[in-house]
């Protein structure tokens, strides 16, 4: 084994992975990337085609990158927030409130975003967005016990605030002891929808057989139900355009500009969590200039924008939670009324990390980079085609750059793998072997290439999850 894969094994213990498992295999050490491509220590080379668990968005070592991390190398790679300001900080807040506040549809209430919170990952960014909404919904007689509202499948992160809002039992029921109760709706999963409005053996999952937006009812329900009460939702926070964690499943078109409509008619406050979406992941629109946050497809303007993964172009661990002037006020006051916001992390607001962050949004508005991705999404989906014929998938769906394919055991009846069977696990596993790399969650194939991947690579990518999936599951085709 190699020596560090052999250090790895004695004292590393890694996310989401069952340690006893991963002990019985020699692990792949990855020393080097340059574009789509990741180099490993025993001179293997892999593409990497879920973007290093969703962050990277140009490809690795891009060298424009690399020249704004190295320029702010030579001045300061970090200082504080608490107390001080810094140059690409600031900078970055500008650029980011920019993107995220696109002119919207003119009969959307539009509360601007225009405060930017940073801080260091995905979970603490929701955490802020949490704490926030909290105090506000007290302070502004919203509601004086804040409950909030969240889908079936949510993940916001890890940290016990976002565990609080995640609704997959097997991540976060163990933790239930620990945290606050959140309620939750039924989410839009077309393919596995209780009302069975979708067909999507025939190789559309957007064929609905006269779809009633029951999924709206029920988010109507709620909302309506808790402002009965007396006590509306201080938030409702949902993935827009596409839920990750919960397998890649994307909203029907329209759904989200009709539950943000009805919470917001409820006084409840919106809270986008664009982790994973943002960043031109789930659409980059058909215009020339990019729509980068995916709630502005659907013509909604959040509240709170929870941002991170993508942000630094997938280089630096930082994270940021738009919200609006209104939020900000909340939290004014004299010293001594003690409205602060007693919030923050030793590395908010990191100068290498901001740095990054402004030539990568310089990047994503590149006429040229934009129609790449435009292009990206058109060809992934054609390619995505081929794999419809496969007796184990049950379902293939994209939203944007992002793709989920979901195995079944049988495409007619839609009978699921247990979890126990490692179905997309094994998948992954063959995967590696032809040199691709991905993560599945359950049974699902995340492909989410980034976007400076060929057309001949992103061909690869699919062939291979082809192969690995006949392979491992079986070579029928329909
Ligand atoms: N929200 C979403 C939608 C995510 O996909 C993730 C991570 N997969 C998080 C929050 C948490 O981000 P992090 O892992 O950076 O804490």
């Amino acid at each position: 084994m190699h020596p560090l894969a052999q250090l790895d094994h004695a004292h590393v213990w890694h996310p989401f992975t069952q340690m006893q498992d991963w002990l019985q295999r020699e692990p792949i050490v990855l020393v080097g990337g340059e574009g789509t491509q990741l180099y490993a220590a025993d001179g293997k080379v892999y593409l990497d085609a879920n973007s290093s668990i969703w962050t990277n968005l140009h490809g690795h070592r891009e060298p424009r990158l690399n020249r704004a991390m190295e320029r702010q190398l030579a001045k300061v790679a970090h200082t504080s927030s608490l107390g001080f300001a810094n140059e690409p900080a600031s900078l970055l807040a500008a650029e980011l409130v920019q993107a995220a506040n696109p002119s919207l549809d003119s009969s959307q209430a539009n509360p601007s975003l225009g405060k930017v919170f940073y801080s260091d990952s995905g979970s603490t960014a929701v955490e802020v967005a949490l704490k926030l909404a909290y105090q506000h919904a007290i302070r502004r007689d919203i509601s004086p016990q804040p409950r909030f509202l969240a889908l079936e499948g949510a993940y916001h992160g890890d940290t016990v605030g976002a565990v609080s809002l995640g609704h997959i039992d097997l991540f976060h029921e163990s933790y239930r002891g620990l945290l606050f109760k959140s309620d939750r709706v039924m989410a839009p999963y077309c393919y596995r929808c209780p009302y069975n409005r979708a067909q999507p053996e025939r190789g559309d999952a957007r064929l609905y057989r006269q779809c009633q937006w029951e999924c709206v009812g029920e988010v109507e329900r709620k909302v309506a139900s808790a402002a009965g009460q007396g006590h509306p939702y201080a938030g409702f926070i949902f993935e827009p355009r596409m839920q990750g964690a919960a397998g890649m499943v994307p909203q029907p078109d329209g759904w989200l500009a009709r539950v943000g409509k009805i919470a917001r008619q409820a006084g409840t406050l919106l809270i986008a969590d664009e982790v994973m979406t943002g960043f031109g992941r789930t659409g980059n629109g058909n215009g020339p200039e990019p729509l980068l946050f995916a709630s502005h497809h659907e013509g909604i303007q959040p509240d709170f924008m929870a941002l991170a993964k993508g942000l630094t172009g997938g280089y630096m661990p930082m994270a940021a939670t738009l919200t609006t002037q209104a939020v900000f006020a909340s939290f004014l006051g004299r010293y001594d009324e003690f409205k602060t916001f007693f919030h923050g992390h030793s590395y908010t607001g990191n100068q290498l990390g901001a740095a990054v962050g402004l030539e990568s949004l310089n990047l994503l508005r590149e006429p040229a980079h934009l129609a790449r991705r435009q292009h990206l999404e058109k060809i992934l989906g054609e390619r995505l085609q081929r794999l419809w014929k496969l007796a184990a998938v049950g379902d293939v769906r994209q939203a944007g750059l992002v793709a989920g394919i979901e195995l079944v055991k049988d495409w007619r009846t839609r009978e699921p793998y247990a979890l126990a069977e490692q179905a997309g696990i094994r998948v992954c596993e063959a995967m590696a072997k032809q040199g691709v790399l991905t993560r599945p969650i359950g049974s699902i194939i995340v492909l989410m290439p980034p976007y400076c991947t060929t057309d001949a690579e992103l061909e690869r990518m699919v062939e291979v999850i082809e192969t690995a999936i006949r392979e491992v599951l079986g070579s029928g085709v329909i």
